[in-house]
């Protein structure tokens, strides 16, 4: 789930900024925003997932702290 546009991940990508992914299994439980702060995930009502949110860097988030803390391994770096 990512609220990033493609033009966001290539640019991100040319830029050599990692970023993160979550993947469907998430079940809406709210560590990885507990833990990164909602300007790295949201939660989103419509898509009952949470989201990545577009930034122009994710270190300093903790996101390898919330890719530990979620309980089903939804969250990973992109490759
Ligand atoms: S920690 Fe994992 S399961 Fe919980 S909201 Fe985040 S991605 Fe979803």
């Amino acid at each position: 789930m990512s609220l990033l546009t493609e033009e966001q991940i290539k640019k991100l990508k040319e830029a050599g900024v990692r970023y993160p992914t979550v993947d469907d299994k998430c079940i809406w439980c709210g560590a990885c925003v507990a833990i990164s702060g909602d300007d790295v995930f949201d939660m989103s009502d419509d898509t009952g997932k949470s989201e990545v949110q577009a930034l122009d860097s994710y270190e300093d988030k903790s996101v390898d702290d919330s890719i530990g803390a979620c309980p089903v391994d939804a969250i990973a770096w992109a490759k």
